[in-house]
């Protein structure tokens, strides 16, 4: 935990959050400015800013979680994103990945990523 870390303030529940998973090395939330709906963010408990900065041991739920969020969200299609350092995108260190549902065209939405 790191006590200026927002992700890990949101693990606390110092922060409110929409949580859809957690357990004793993940947590699974809604993201607070979605790109589409359903938007997601599957983190590790463990603080680190970048994906080489957590243990291979605290990674291995993340993708089955992020399989289970997709499903459960119905999205046919989706992202599976990962940002590590600005030029890359990535706002807030807390190593954390997107799953953005993508939208059919009935809906009428289409959302790019990143925004360029
Ligand atoms: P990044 O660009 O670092 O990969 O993405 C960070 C994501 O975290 C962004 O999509 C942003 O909307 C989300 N985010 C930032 N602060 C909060 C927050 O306080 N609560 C929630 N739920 N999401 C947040």
């Amino acid at each position: 935990m790191a006590a200026a870390c927002i992700f890990c303030k949101i693990i606390k529940g110092d922060i409110p959050s929409m949580k859809i998973f957690e357990s004793d090395k993940t947590f699974a939330f809604l993201d607070i400015s979605p790109l589409s709906k359903g938007h997601a963010l599957v983190i590790p408990k463990f603080h680190g800013a970048k994906l080489h900065d957590i243990p291979d041991d605290q990674l291995h739920e993340i993708l089955p979680v992020a399989k289970k969020i997709a499903l459960a969200v119905g999205a046919e299609d989706y992202n599976i994103l990962q940002n590590n350092g600005r030029i890359a995108h990535q706002v807030v260190d807390h190593a954390h990945f997107h799953i953005i549902p993508k939208p059919n065209e009935k809906e009428g939405l289409s959302i790019g990523w990143p925004a360029e």
